[in-house]
């Protein structure tokens, strides 16, 4: 613990200055520390370069904040930069109603970053995974920052929020699962499951976008599902799938700098 604080202290006493001529000086900088906070020991620090702001991974790459290119939202997707996935602040609020148009705070994903927390490719990610008591049940997840621990605590708050309120428990086994290592259904893009940061609760209490129409998508209302499973999650550092416009409410994840910014 103390290696890790005087590492970040170091970190943040050689994180250059960021002012922009554009004026975005506290946002770059709220967004970097929050970053480096989410992933400490992680990342070695930052520099600029050719006008461009690079963090530092102690896996010896450099992830750029803000690449400056214009981008749709498809874009964002496929080939964020730091500050994209930053970008839309994921609403604390509970319960919550509809969400706007592609309003998806955590779906841009910085793979890189991901790889280098987490594990580069199947096999590394494998040595990571550890077993969880979850509700009585075994599951693989990422040891690495802390995302084992945090879905252990979140395991043990819904236990005794269940036998609290045993009606909840329908909404959480049977499980849907945790690692798998695929893509995203309909895109070429990794699923967090393939990192082992996110588990999916009950499927059959679940509602997902794909196959909906536009206006269905539009309309939908995430006031049915239970308020206080979603803020043991977000309490933990965990982003629940359910806040997005293009929802997946059986999915949670774990995402430390999604949770931070929004507060
Ligand atoms: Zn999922």
């Amino acid at each position: 613990m103390r290696l890790k604080i005087a590492l970040l202290f170091a970190v943040l006493c050689f994180t250059p200055c960021f002012a922009q001529a554009d004026g975005s000086y506290t946002d770059i900088q709220t967004d970097i520390n929050i970053i480096l906070q989410s992933y400490q020991g992680y990342i070695k620090g930052s520099e600029i370069k050719n006008d461009l702001t690079y963090l530092l991974l102690s896996n010896g790459e450099k992830l750029v904040y803000d690449d400056k290119l214009p981008k749709s939202f498809e874009e964002k997707l496929e080939n964020p930069d730091l500050k994209d996935t930053l970008s839309l602040v994921y609403p604390l609020k509970n319960p919550i109603d509809k969400m706007n148009l592609n309003d998806d705070p955590g779906r841009f994903r910085s793979l890189a970053l991901l790889k280098a927390v987490y594990g580069k490719n199947k096999k590394d990610v494998r040595t990571n995974l550890i077993r969880v008591n979850f509700c009585g049940k075994k599951l693989f997840f990422n040891k690495q920052n802390g995302a084992a621990e945090a879905l252990k605590n979140i395991g043990a708050e819904l236990l005794a929020l269940t036998k609290i309120q045993p009606q909840l428990k329908k909404y959480i086994t049977p499980l849907g699962g945790t690692f798998k290592w695929r893509n995203i259904a309909g895109t070429s893009r990794l699923s967090p499951h393939s990192f082992g940061i996110a588990i999916d609760l009950n499927p059959k209490r679940s509602a997902y976008w794909r196959g909906h129409s536009q206006t269905t998508i539009a309309e939908f209302s995430r006031l049915n599902y239970p308020p206080e499973i979603v803020a043991i999650f977000e309490k933990n550092g965990f982003i629940w799938g359910g806040k997005w416009y293009h929802f997946d409410t059986m999915h949670f994840e774990f995402r430390p700098e999604i949770i931070a910014k929004a507060r």
